[in-house]
């Protein structure tokens, strides 16, 4: 239950954005730990820090038509949500997939707000995409869809303004074709617009890793905090996309176990540890199906077609996926065979009951804003480099990320403490990461 005025501004965003589940998820979500601040700070309600963060600054939405191999004139809908500039650029990625739409959007970019303001870097938070699917497409349909999306797009971005990376579908390719066009349209080389860059041509070394490091050192700083490690444990990872294979290759490194991959066809199980070459080389090489790292990897490997991957009895679950693919009862599974921290490597994967379930049980649970911030950070690192005309080395990016990484779980825990809810991490998220964006928006006055 929220209390009255709380209750009074959600129900004003369900009748304002109707048919938008999980852009009301979200907003809940962050509306479930804003009591405990509400008595202390007058000023947020006083100012309507919180009515206002409910409506995006600016939400573009075009049409993006293309021609494909075929030569058939295809039609797709893209999407940018510039949602808060307090704290910065809006910054936050793009995703191409069929189940896109102005909700999912919206759910995402609200989400970006408190992760970016966690991270304690000067960015602000946006997201975007399209219906657009680029699984099955010839590398000349994704070069012509980036380039007809881009053709709008650019007219709203820049280094300063908006600062689009990749999301689910968007990887290093169709950064590629975006910037090209972006470059072209503007006669301008103008780095600093995009991030996720391939590294020849201004990205960062640790980008590509970055989101599934942080997922890891994320759930190894909550481990640590009681005792625990990720040595000899077993660690369920969802997805095997950019974040689950990093998420995976940190695992290792850290000591425990990554077990599971999945994609949306099913699921496999290695109980010998997955082997990390083999899993690259089928996804980001020859952008195959998971199905086929069973039958090429032999042993006690095994593909489960459907099903759920929480079944497999794991230490610690790192959901790389997409948004609701963990819910009550794969929750309890994972709580019954023993699971002892959960840090999500996607956008809101558990589902709320989900997260009941984890808190009533004790488990150490990372949401998803302060888990996978690392890719943000790193991207902002990325703009660093830019601004600076400079490219650091391997190891030095990759201790920024890892003290962000420590220094976000410390300040959710100082914050939970702080606020009477201590060990509560998204409590500790949501008001750190709310905190800092409501007094730089008390300071601009009412805009
Ligand atoms: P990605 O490289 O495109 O990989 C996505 C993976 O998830 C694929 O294995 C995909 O399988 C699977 N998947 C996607 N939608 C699914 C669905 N509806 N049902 C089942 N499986 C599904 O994307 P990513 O960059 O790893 O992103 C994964 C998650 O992390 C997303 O929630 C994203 O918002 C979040 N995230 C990403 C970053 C980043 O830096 N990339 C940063 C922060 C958060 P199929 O190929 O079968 O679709």
């Amino acid at each position: 239950m929220l209390d009255s005025t709380l209750q009074e501004t959600y129900d004003a965003v369900l009748r304002r954005n109707p048919g938008e589940p999980e852009f009301h998820q979200a907003v809940r979500e962050v509306f479930s730990s804003l009591e405990v601040i509400q008595d202390r700070h007058p000023e947020y309600t006083d100012q309507g820090i919180i009515t206002r963060l409910c409506e995006p600054e600016r939400q573009i939405i075009f049409r993006v038509p293309w021609v494909d191999d075929q030569g058939t004139v295809q039609v797709n809908r893209g999407f940018r949500v510039e949602y808060n500039s307090a704290l910065g650029p809006y910054k936050g990625g793009l995703r191409f997939h069929p189940s896109v739409n102005v909700g999912i959007v919206k759910f995402l970019g609200f989400e970006q707000i408190f992760k970016n303001s966690l991270t304690g870097l000067p960015i602000g938070g946006g997201k975007g995409g399209s219906d657009f699917d680029p699984h099955g497409r010839s590398d000349g349909e994704v070069m012509r869809f980036c380039q007809s999306f881009m053709t709008e797009l650019h007219r709203h971005i820049g280094e300063y303004t908006d600062v689009p990376a990749g999301d689910i579908g968007v990887g290093a390719r169709e950064i590629g074709y975006l910037f090209g066009q972006y470059k072209r349209l503007t006669n301008k080389y103008e780095a600093g617009t995009l991030t996720g860059k391939g590294l020849d041509w201004g990205g960062s070394l640790v980008r590509k890793e970055a989101t599934g490091y942080g997922a890891a050192i994320f759930a190894d700083e909550m481990l640590k905090a009681r005792g625990e490690s990720f040595d000899g444990r077993k660690v369920a990872i969802s997805g095997s996309g950019n974040v689950a294979i990093y998420a995976a290759e940190k695992t290792a490194q850290l000591g425990g176990i990554a077990v599971t991959a999945s994609d949306s066809s099913g699921y496999v199980v290695d109980e010998d540890g997955l082997d990390l070459e083999l899993l690259k080389q089928i996804k980001e090489v020859e952008r195959g199906r998971i199905a086929e790292y069973a039958d090429r990897r032999g042993g006690r490997s095994r593909f489960v077609e459907g099903g759920s991957v929480w079944d497999v009895p794991v230490d610690i679950a790192l959901p790389s996926a997409t948004q609701n693919e963990l819910d009550a009862d794969a929750a309890r599974t994972l709580v019954k065979n023993g699971v002892k921290a959960v840090s999500e490597g996607a956008n809101m994967p558990c589902t709320p009951d989900a997260v009941e379930v984890f808190r009533e049980a004790g488990i150490a649970y990372g949401p998803g804003k302060a888990a996978n911030a690392g890719g943000v950070a790193t991207s902002a690192l990325e703009m660093q480099q830019n601004a600076s005309r400079d490219a650091w080395s391997f190891d030095y990016t990759e201790g920024r990320l890892t003290d962000i990484m420590v220094g976000i779980h410390r300040t959710c825990l100082e914050t939970a403490e702080e606020y009477g809810r201590p060990g509560d991490y998204v409590v500790g998220a949501n008001v750190a990461g709310f905190r800092k964006v409501a007094d730089a928006m008390i300071a601009f006055g009412v805009i």
